[in-house]
């Protein structure tokens, strides 16, 4: 492999789509299922209770993953190649989106893992190269962005940077020494997001964490000379707020605001895929959301996104599926 600057190019929106096994305690409450992958592109709703139903039956995408696919399959045959741009210095974004209990966190956690080892291994092979990998976490709540690797609470502020664009004020950036180290960051952030969720209920299904990590690089050989150039670039992954949040409007007082929020993320990311999905010319209203705006450096221009779609295959949550669907329709 040759490192490469950033090329212009048109790039679509990698839309990838992952149905879960039914839990044991759907199986013991004896759900059914009504979903199947048929081949690698395309689920089908095998519409059997619902003669005379208007919505489509089948639905394509780049790739479909079946229930017993593992994370390993999810992350080599879909968000690899994205998720690695970021060492020839390209910046990328990856989504998980789908209702609570779909798996956002699951299909997330693993394909960072699997990104990371990868890192480190072509790190290793990359020995003309001078690497620095950083890890950073954070999590947006009503619209507020917090350091999951800090307990100082106070919301971080976002800039305009010249040169970088948009930066986050003041976040916690840990060099990455190993994968122990990762192991523990994770868990640090993992401790850190159920710290509020015993302050306020259920907050996991209405946040978006943002685990970010950073490449800088230069080769050996320019080290500390005129001619010396860093290529930097970030890869972030991104679990989202329950999807079903922005369908649901039976809140009130505090939840309202919260339901508000959370609305006008999820609803401001899905305009700025729709857009980018057309193409990445025109107006794009990044500014509209904390999230889009963070994200903005590495979702427009030349950076590169995948969204996974995660879906429950239980008959009960047909409805949250099909929702699903519907976005990850909009967003191929
Ligand atoms: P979400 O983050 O969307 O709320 P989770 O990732 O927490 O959902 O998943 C809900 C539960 O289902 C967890 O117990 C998780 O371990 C399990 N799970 C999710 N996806 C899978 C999968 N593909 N295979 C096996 N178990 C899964
Ligand atoms: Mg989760």
């Amino acid at each position: 492999e040759k490192m490469q600057p950033p090329s212009a190019r048109e790039e679509k929106i990698l839309v990838l789509v992952r149905l879960r096994p039914l839990s044991e305690k759907e199986i013991t409450a004896d759900e059914a299922t009504d979903w199947e992958c048929i081949n690698d592109t395309t689920i089908l709703y095998r519409n059997t209770l619902r003669e005379g139903s208007t919505f489509p039956s089948a639905y394509t995408f780049d790739r479909v993953f079946r229930g017993d696919c593992s994370t390993r399959q999810v992350y080599e045959d879909g968000a690899k190649e994205i998720a690695l741009s970021v060492v020839s210095g390209i910046n990328s974004s990856i989504f998980a989106y789908g209702q609570t209990s779909s798996g956002k966190t699951y299909t997330m956690t693993g394909i960072t893992e699997c990104t990371v080892a990868d890192i480190f291994d072509y790190i290793h092979r990359h020995e003309e190269r001078a690497f620095v990998l950083k890890f950073s976490a954070m999590e947006i709540y009503n619209e507020a962005i917090r350091d999951l690797l800090s307990t100082d609470n106070t919301p971080l502020r976002l800039l305009d940077d010249p040169e970088k664009g948009v930066v986050v004020e003041k976040v916690t950036e840990e060099i990455l020494k190993d994968w122990n180290h990762l192991k523990e960051l994770l868990s640090i952030c993992e401790a850190q997001r159920r710290i509020g969720e015993t302050l306020l209920n259920e907050k996991s299904s209405r946040s978006h964490q943002i685990i970010r990590l950073m490449i800088e690089s230069s080769a050996r050989e320019f080290l500390g000379k005129e001619n010396s150039t860093t290529l930097s670039a970030s890869v972030n992954f991104v679990d989202l707020a329950g999807s079903e949040r922005a369908s649901q409007a039976l809140s009130t007082g505090a939840r309202l605001k919260e339901g508000c929020h959370i609305n006008r993320s999820l609803l401001t990311l899905s305009t700025v895929i729709r857009k980018l999905s057309k193409g990445r010319n025109g107006h794009i209203n990044y500014r509209d959301s904390k999230l889009t705006r963070m994200l903005q450096p590495c979702l427009g221009g030349n950076a590169r996104t995948a969204i996974i779609c995660t879906l429950s295959p239980a008959r009960s949550h047909v409805e949250q599926t099909r929702n699903t669907l519907l976005f990850a329709c909009c967003a191929k």
